[in-house]
Formats: structure tokens, C-alpha cells, sequence
């Protein structure tokens, strides 16, 4: 099967013909339809981040296909459904943290894509407890994308308390972004997007946001101010002034959600004016499989719209060129079918 793998931190990724894995217990393979690119593979691609993703590596958390063979033991799902492959790939399901909904803190977590190869390829293996089924009547070019920043964004817009007389701003208009404002709409919030390329900011409107800032030319803090500060302010920009501008924007009472990871990994934000404005800070890491159950279903009615290109696997050295420099319109998607 073709591959494209990370070699090295330093090096662009290959094409390789590798052989296909085969399911042991409890796992499935899956023919994979389409695969998103989310930023994440580009800081795993990079070795950005403190802890550092195994190599070889085939990057991928957002994989959507067929299920075509099964371990001893599935009962999860069956030959021919089509599922997406999430960034938690295998939780132990028994700690604290599994047995309380968030297997998403479980410290015995496999991330897909990481530690474990992912979906830039034609087939994957999966721990069938982990997947997410897709619903009928959804396209798997917007499964592919649902299945990290949706999930990740619906999340983020939860636990950021988002209720409808708010004012949420999102910073960072891309992959995750451009889906993070709809949910923040759907939650009934008014929604202010700042970017720094124009393109994002006309998108941000066609999409519901009432109010939008570019950062390149105005001081997002200033702005989102004169609107009376943010309610919510949700990070998803690559960036640490970012973080702190989407911080300087909040009102008193407000929340801060971390969820970008910028490789460079220091924000400073002041005590004092924490304590006294009564600021919270709240780090959002992906959703557990209801959130993704969840976000299919909102999309399956029609309440979201993906925005997303479709490349060729054999692209993916430029379509990272492509994200990193925020030329992508939102997401990029391999159509491997
Ligand atoms: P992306 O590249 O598609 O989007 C980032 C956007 O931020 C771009 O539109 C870019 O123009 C904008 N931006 C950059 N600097 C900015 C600034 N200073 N101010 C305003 N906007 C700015 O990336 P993505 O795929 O949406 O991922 C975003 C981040 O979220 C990445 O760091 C990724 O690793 C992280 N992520 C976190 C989680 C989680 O669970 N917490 C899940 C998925 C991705
Ligand atoms: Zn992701
Ligand atoms: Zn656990």
C-alpha cells in the first residue's frame, strides 16, 4: 500500500510502497476514502512539540474509510461501515479519567497519527473501541475534517461556556477555526473572528460571524473592546501573541481556551489582572467519542458547513507548504479513492 512517512524531523515526507497491516484483537483495518490535514501533522512532521512522535512515522488523525477486515473480539463495528479514525486511537478505558468521559486525559492514551501510524495511507489499523462511525448521507471529504477540528472545536466552544448573549472570539481562521465560529453560532453566540489574511476574514463572515478583525492592520485587543470585550475567546491561531491578544480581549469574568500548540510554547499572562477580572484559562484537547458522535450529527443535519480542497497524497510536502504559509483556504483533504 502507498504511505507518505515522516523520516526525520528535518526532512520532507516520502511516498513509499509498504505493506498492509493486518488487524490483531480488538482491531480493525480500514480502506481509507480521505484523509484532512490537520496543522498537528505538520508539528508532529517537525518534531515540535516537548514530546516527540515515534519514527517512522505515517501521520493522519483524520481518516475516514471502509471498514474491510476485523480482529478477533469486534463487536464495535462491522465489515463495510465507513468510521473516521481520531486522533485518540486506544484508551484503557478502565482509569479515572476513561470511566468519567474523558479518555481524552487517559495517561495510557495512543494518539493516532503519533505514536501510532495514521491515515496518510491507504489502509489503517484501528482499535475498533476508538473509531467513530460515520453517519449515512455524510460526505467523507467533510467526515475527514469532522473527524479532528470538528470534534476539537465543537469541544472547545463546550467547555468554554459559550451561551447565546455572548461574544466569543476565535483567533486563527483556518482548519479548526472556520468550524469553531459555526459552533460557537450554533451555541447562540454572536462571534467576532480575527485571522491575518483577508481571505479567512470573508469566510469567517460567509459562515455567521457578525464581526471580524485583521490582526495585520488592527489591534484585535482594541477592537474587540470597543464591542464591549469577549465573553470567550478561543485560540486556535498558531501563534502565542495570539493567546495573549485573545486574552487582553476578554471581559471580566471571562474564558481563555488554549487549543492551538504553537511549537514556540510560552504565553505570559499577568497575574493581577487574572485574579481581579476573574479570568479563567481552560486547555481543550480534542472531544470523546460522544463530542464526535455529536459533531456528525450536526453536520448529518445540515447545521455545519466543511470548507475544505482536495489534494493528492502524493501532494503532501506542498499542501504542508500550503498551511503553513495560510494559503489554504481552510482544510486540505487527500482524496485517496
Ligand atoms: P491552520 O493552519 O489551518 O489554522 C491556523 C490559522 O491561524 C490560520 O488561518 C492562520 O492564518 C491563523 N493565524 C496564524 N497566526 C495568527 C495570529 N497571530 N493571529 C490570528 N490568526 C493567526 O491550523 P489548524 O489545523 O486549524 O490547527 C490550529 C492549531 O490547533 C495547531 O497548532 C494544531 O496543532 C492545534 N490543534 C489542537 C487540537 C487540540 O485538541 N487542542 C486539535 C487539533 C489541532
Ligand atoms: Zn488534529
Ligand atoms: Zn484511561
Amino acid at each position: 500500500m502507498k504511505a507518505a512517512i515522516v523520516k526525520s524531523f528535518d526532512q520532507p515526507l516520502v511516498i513509499e510502497d509498504i505493506p498492509k497491516p493486518t488487524p490483531g484483537p480488538g482491531e480493525i483495518v480500514v480502506k481509507i476514502e480521505t484523509s484532512g490535514l490537520c496543522h498537528t501533522d505538520i508539528h508532529a512532521a517537525h518534531g515540535d512539540w516537548p514530546i516527540k512522535p515515534k519514527l517512522p512515522l505515517i501521520p493522519g488523525h483524520e481518516g475516514v474509510g471502509i471498514v474491510e477486515e476485523i480482529g478477533s473480539g469486534v463487536t464495535e463495528v462491522k465489515e463495510g461501515d465507513r468510521v473516521g479514525i481520531p486522533w485518540l486511537g486506544y484508551a484503557c478505558g478502565c482509569c479515572e479519567y476513561c470511566a468519567s468521559g474523558w479518555e481524552t486525559l487517559c495517561e495510557k492514551q495512543l494518539n493516532t497519527g503519533y505514536f501510532l501510524d495514521g491515515a496518510y495511507s491507504e489502509y489503517v489499523k484501528a482499535n475498533a473501541r476508538y473509531v467513530g462511525q460515520v453517519p449515512q448521507g455524510v460526505d467523507p471529504l467533510d467526515a475527514a475534517p469532522l473527524t479532528c477540528a470538528g470534534v476539537t472545536t465543537y469541544k472547545a466552544v463546550r467547555v468554554s461556556g459559550a451561551k447565546s448573549s455572548d461574544l466569543v472570539a476565535v483567533f486563527g481562521i483556518g482548519g479548526l477555526g472556520h468550524l469553531a465560529l459555526q459552533y460557537a453560532r450554533i451555541a447562540g453566540a454572536e462571534v467576532v473572528a480575527v485571522d491575518l489574511v483577508e481571505e479567512k476574514l470573508k469566510l469567517a463572515k460567509a459562515l455567521g460571524a457578525t464581526y471580524t478583525v485583521n490582526a495585520k492592520r488592527s489591534d484585535p485587543v482594541e477592537e474587540i473592546r470597543k464591542l464591549g470585550g469577549a465573553d470567550a475567546a478561543i485560540c486556535v491561531a498558531v501563534s502565542p501573541r495570539a493567546f495573549e491578544q485573545a486574552y487582553k480581549s476578554l471581559r471580566r469574568g471571562g474564558t481563555l481556551v488554549f487549543v492551538a500548540l504553537p511549537a514556540d510554547n510560552t504565553v505570559q499572562l499577568p497575574i493581577f489582572e487574572t485574579v481581579l477580572n476573574g479570568v479563567t484559562v481552560k486547555g481543550s484537547i480534542v472531544g470523546n467519542r460522544v463530542d464526535l458522535a455529536e459533531t456528525f450529527e450536526l453536520h448529518a443535519a445540515g447545521r455545519t458547513k466543511v470548507e475544505r480542497e482536495v489534494r493528492k497524497l502524493e501532494e503532501v510536502n506542498e499542501a504542508f507548504e500550503e498551511v503553513e504559509s495560510g494559503k489554504a483556504r481552510a482544510r486540505l483533504v487527500f482524496d485517496l479513492r
